[in-house]
């Protein structure tokens, strides 16, 4: 209990911004949209913001020519080729415009990459380039990238690749993209594009214009003089180095000797390094470096902030740590193969293991958010392996917010609205997190929805009306044999199966037979009795169904269940 109740009001206070974990400044203010747990952000005022660099994202069909056209566009960067040719230290680099301007590439081509960041919260592009190979046209992947870029929000700047190619005619690929809304200038619409070649080069600066103009027309702001936050791009183990991070800076300026929280990791910055593989003292609003001092690895997506000492540093990880151990059993336990079970299982024995249903409930009134959690919290649903309960990470009357859906995504929580809803950008945003909301207008509905859930755990009691429950069996293998028919290699886990029992087979959680048990053999021959930890074959009675991972349960037809 002790343990449980901390991780609650931890993550409660997680959720709220609550003081304890609070970084920065004393404002009082309730935590800001799209800030990190644990950190409350400054608002910056807008004198303090400056222009700040596009940062670009190459997606598109596979084969249409992404890292070709990354590598041709940092070749035309002069900065690159003074530092001795292209040099993808990190997994970002960035290119000069040709109007002098910085631009900033993330090297992560694909939208695996990138929507795994957008499903946590962090929006690290501000342009997506659309490669689409002119002889090729729009694609399978070209239509998810769109699809991606769209629900980000994040504009598309079309490049048509492989004109070098003979007999290419550009105007079939603009005709396809309308068909997926992407309508281009000269087709009255607002999306730039440019013709290209990322073999020859040709209309490369074009294309770079073209991402100028989308990034001006966006007004990319930011102020540098504040304490950093970005994103992790990428993360990697290197031999003498430990973790290194790719980092891109979104606010303020990153500086060696800086105490960061990366994710569930934390650190002192040793050492930056530019995308160049250059050794710098700091790094501004837009600009990807290496970092090295994390003691740990970070995932792609985190993002990453910096606190004013390293116990506040040290704590936020720690938190962080817990609740992903929290989400991770959860979802261990939501699997419940056999496997998965054994290995919670073989924890402290005397105690059943427990499986926690986390919950996010949002009610229109207070007073019934409160009502609604002791309800919730008395829910309990148990069988002879594991008690299922629920837990609520945060309650509280309005609707359903982003903040709600994010505590869900990272605790693997449900969320619940009683008389509450959530707007259309929260579902979206929850459909990318994987993050289910539930809405309900009356309470019973609500309560037998969540123990149909928590029952989904749980195996049916046993059914007195076999006899009394003598023992359970794995089903390993199933195998055919002449006479006999279908057969079931077994392990038997607990208690006994004896010749002549009634038996139960259940598949998951559900039963697929009932009836008797015709033959049990160890190796070759007919035995009675075979006790736990031994390994047997059954065949049973008019029933040849059985799959491996279906658990048998044997009763003792003669003796009563009780
Ligand atoms: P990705 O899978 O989208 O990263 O594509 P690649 O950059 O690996 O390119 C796929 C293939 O197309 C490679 O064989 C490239 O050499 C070729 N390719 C890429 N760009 C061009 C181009 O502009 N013209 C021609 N002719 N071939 C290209």
């Amino acid at each position: 209990m002790g343990s449980e109740m901390c991780i609650r009001d931890r993550a409660i206070a997680l959720g709220f911004g609550a003081e304890v974990y609070r970084a920065g400044s004393d404002d009082d203010s309730a935590e800001g949209e799209g800030s990190e747990w644990g950190v409350i952000e400054d608002e910056d005022m807008p004198e303090d913001l400056i222009r700040r660099s596009p940062v670009v994202t190459v997606m598109g069909h596979v084969d249409h020519g992404k890292t070709s056209l990354l590598d041709a566009l940092r070749k035309t960067d002069v900065a690159s080729g003074e530092a001795g040719g292209i040099t993808q230290a990190i997994g970002a680099s960035q290119v000069k415009a040709p109007d002098g301007t910085l631009v900033t590439f993330i090297d992560t081509p694909g939208h695996a990459a990138f929507s795994e960041m957008r499903s946590r919260g962090a929006n690290v592009t501000d342009v997506v380039i659309l490669v689409v190979a002119g002889d090729d046209g729009v694609k399978e992947q070209t239509v998810s990238s769109i699809k991606a870029a769209k629900s980000a929000g994040v504009p598309i700047v079309v490049a048509i690749n492989k004109m070098d190619k003979p007999d290419i005619d550009p105007s079939r690929v603009k005709t396809q993209l309308l068909e997926y809304e992407v309508v281009l200038e000269e087709f009255g619409g607002e999306v730039l594009s440019a013709e290209v070649s990322a073999l020859t080069g040709a209309g490369l600066d074009k294309l770079m214009e073209q991402v100028m103009l989308q990034s001006e027309i966006l007004d990319l702001k930011a102020n540098p003089n504040r304490a950093a936050q970005g994103v992790v791009v990428e993360a990697r183990q290197q031999l003498g180095q430990g973790a290194v991070a790719t980092a891109l800076v979104q606010k303020g300026t990153l500086r060696v000797g800086d105490v960061v929280v990366a994710g569930s990791q934390w650190g002192r910055v040793r050492r930056l390094q530019d995308s160049c593989g250059v050794s710098v003292d700091e790094a501004g609003p837009s600009v990807a470096v290496e970092v090295v001092g994390l003691n740990g690895l970070p995932a792609a997506g985190d993002s990453f902030t910096v606190t004013p000492d390293e116990s506040k540093a040290r704590q936020i990880a720690e938190v962080r740590q817990q609740l992903q151990r929290d989400a991770r059993a959860s979802r261990l336990f939501a699997s419940r193969s056999s496997a998965d079970r054994d290995a919670f299982l073989s924890g402290p024995s005397d105690e059943l293991p427990i499986k926690v249903i986390d919950l996010v409930v949002k009610s229109d009134v207070q007073g019934s958010a409160e009502a609604l959690c002791s309800s919730l919290e008395e829910l309990e649903v148990a069988d002879d392996l594991l008690r299922v309960k629920t837990r609520v990470l945060r309650s509280g009357a309005g609707a359903i917010t982003s903040e709600d859906v994010m505590l869900a995504s990272v605790s693997n929580a449900l969320v619940l609205g009683f008389n509450s809803v959530a707007a259309r950008p929260t579902r979206d945003a929850a459909e990318q997190a994987n993050v289910q909301i539930k809405e309900y207008t009356i309470v019973y509905d609500l309560l037998d929805d969540v123990k149909a859930l928590m029952s989904t755990y749980i195996r049916p009691p046993p059914n007195k009306a076999l006899g009394k429950l003598i023992g359970t069996a794995d089903v390993l293998q199933t195998f055919k044999i002449g006479a006999v028919g279908k057969v079931a290699g077994c392990k038997v886990i607990d208690g006994v199966v004896r010749a002549g029992s009634n038996i139960r087979i259940l598949r998951g959680n559900k039963v697929v037979y009932e009836g008797k048990l015709d033959a049990l053999r160890y190796i070759k021959d007919e035995v009675e009795e075979i006790e736990a930890g031994s390994e047997c074959g059954m065949a049973f009675d008019g029933f040849q169904e059985m799959e491996p991972d279906d658990r048998v349960e044997a009763y003792n037809p003669d003796a009563s269940a009780n």
